[in-house]
């Protein structure tokens, strides 16, 4: 047996910020495997396949083989996936569960949520950051495929700030220049420098998570204390900072139109739900952005080192707490703290609330009061609430629980209360379209109570119209018709190889478009070209003719059977047409 801290010599070391299919890679070059497909397999304990770069699953198969000479397995978890990124934006429930589905894996890729606009093609071709893949060689001798190179919508590296480069050529390029642009404009760059920076915060751990940016949403005037949002507004300022748009042609899309905003930014107001963290980003771009603006109740000091000598009574004066110390000094609370402390003044600010005062906070809590209004019933902060409420074991599913099954009263009550309007009984569209978040609760969390409730209703004459649809979809497809073309050409060309029909799979397949992306392709009237039998059987027995140009066989049966196509009486005439062609050339 192995010892943990010998790794064998064979075995590479990761190196920061790489990708897990990068050091796979390397493991496989060191590794006595032919195949790297079979490479994989062994050491994922199941095949790459439909495996997410960005969420590797089995990750413990994979620490039990490799990893574990290295890191511990939770270390593999934040260092070299993309899990931090997405549980930045998830609750810790919810986070915890995403980390269990990739240590043991499931079937399929792992999704925490859609990305946005995922019909845009998203070409699977290296990128690399020049100066990072410079030092690499000079340092390692090798190139490294790292987080960043990867990442959604990032066009820059984040520590260097170049362009990240695209390193094929051919349509694979074509298909990257189509969606990546370097940009000359100042304000385009800076977005993206910033979004690359802010993404790579994620990665670290150490953003803003979706519940600071919702704190500074309510602190800047967007959310209200109860959590409902202002979403025009906070959609429209958004658009208005971020107008220059990004090097990523999708993310320009997105942050231009008003639906898809709208629709993401909605998601907010509910503590339970999670949204890509693209939006997350972005929010938290415009919000620092913008914070200079949030009026602050107290006047802060200039900010220089403060010493504890210096620290007098008077200094501390009108302040209640080590936040306000902290606010008015300038400094961290932690600081304040420090200083308060070795300035013997921290008895002062040390109120511990009596413990009946306790009680009666948790009281509160089991009661499933908002923390909110806890806080400000008993004139303590948040923060504390919450801090007290983790000290109680269990309480928090405790309150999830209470919640819960009282939204689910309210929610059965009101669409109850809905079912009769001017004397008559309204129609299951009606029902969706007036009171649409008790619906798409309902639909969630009590599908079957909803199929019967639904089915009580009036039937709808006319199928309810969509309404409120983003043109981004329509807009982002057509967009592409260039695109498709150039796909469909390349995928046409006669190379030395036999050609093969240019099915509409395989200019998808070239455009590394999925099959939800082809899906949606076709509902907006924009069907992925392809090519017809008689192109294609003209192009095989062009490819016949160039390849052994002497050749004379006389009957188009004979043409078929050199050309390796199946004979049919419509091929056969395609065969006669073009060799009537030949002769009158
Ligand atoms: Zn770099």
């Amino acid at each position: 047996m192995m010892g943990k801290n010998t790794p064998p010599s064979s075995l590479p070391a990761p190196v920061q910020e790489e990708t897990l299919a990068s050091w796979l890679d390397r493991v496989y070059i060191h590794s006595d495997s032919f195949h790297r497909r079979a490479n994989r397999r062994s050491v994922l304990g199941a095949p790459w396949r439909n495996v997410s770069g960005l969420l590797p699953y089995r990750l413990r198969v994979f620490a039990d083989s490799v990893g574990q000479h290295f890191y511990s397995d939770t270390e593999l978890l934040t260092l070299h996936t993309f899990y931090p990124y997405f549980a930045a934006t998830m609750t810790d429930t919810a986070g915890r569960d995403l980390a269990e589905r990739i240590f043991s894996g499931g079937r399929g890729p792992l999704c925490p949520t859609r990305e946005p606009l995922s019909l845009a093609a998203r070409p699977d071709v290296g990128r690399y950051c020049l100066q990072c893949q410079r030092e690499d060689r000079i340092s390692l001798g090798f190139d490294v495929g790292r987080r960043y190179n990867v990442a959604p919508f990032v066009t820059r590296c984040p520590f260097h700030g170049d362009f990240i480069s695209v390193l094929s050529d051919g349509v694979e390029r074509d298909l990257a220049s189509f969606r990546w642009k370097e940009s000359q404009s100042a304000t385009t760059r800076r977005n993206a420098q910033q979004f690359a920076r802010e993404t790579q915060r994620l990665l670290e751990g150490c953003g803003a998570t979706l519940m600071t940016c919702r704190h500074r949403l309510e602190a800047m005037g967007y959310m209200t204390k109860e959590g409902s949002l202002r979403v025009k507004q906070l959609v429209d300022e958004s658009r208005a900072h971020f107008a220059d748009g990004f090097e990523d042609q999708a993310l320009s899309r997105l942050v231009a139109d008003k639906e898809m905003l709208r629709r993401a930014f909605q998601r907010l107001s509910d503590t339970r739900r999670s949204i890509h963290p693209a939006y997350l980003i972005l929010l938290n771009l415009f919000t620092e952005a913008h914070s200079s603006d949030v009026p602050t109740s107290e006047k802060t000091e200039p900010s220089g080192v403060w010493r504890h000598e210096d620290l007098r009574k008077s200094a501390v004066e009108g302040c209640s707490s080590v936040t306000a110390v902290a606010r008015k000094l300038g400094v961290a609370t932690t600081t304040a703290t420090l200083l308060l402390r070795r300035a013997g003044l921290a008895d002062r600010f040390n109120v511990r609330q009596p413990d009946d005062g306790i009680a009666a906070i948790l009281r509160d809590l089991e009661a499933a009061t908002p923390v909110a209004s806890v806080a400000a019933h008993h004139g303590v902060t948040p923060l504390r609430v919450y801090r007290l409420m983790r000290t109680a074991p269990g309480l928090i599913e405790r309150r999830r629980e209470r919640a819960y099954v009282a939204e689910l009263k309210l929610r059965r009550s009101t669409a109850e209360a809905a079912r009769t309007t001017d004397g008559r009984v309204i129609t299951a569209a009606e029902f969706r379209g007036t009171y649409r978040n008790d619906y798409c609760w309902l639909l969630k969390h009590d599908k079957e109570w909803l199929r019967v409730y639904l089915a009580t209703l009036t039937r709808s004459a006319v199928s309810a119209s969509r309404t409120g649809r983003s043109s981004l979809t329509v807009e982002a497809a057509a967009s592409e018709i260039e695109l498709l073309r150039r796909a469909y050409d390349s995928a046409t060309q006669i190379d030395e190889r036999r050609p093969y029909r240019a099915s509409r799979k395989r200019v998808a397949k070239t455009l590394k478009l999925n099959d939800y992306a082809v899906k949606i392709r076709k509902e907006l009237g924009l069907l992925v070209p392809a090519e017809d039998d008689e192109a294609f059987v003209r192009r095989r027995i062009e490819w016949v003719k160039n390849l052994s140009p002497d050749l004379n066989i006389g009957s188009s049966e004979r043409w078929l059977k050199k050309a390796g196509l199946r004979r049919t009486k419509n091929r056969r005439s395609i065969c006669v047409a073009a060799a009537r062609e030949n002769v009158d050339a």
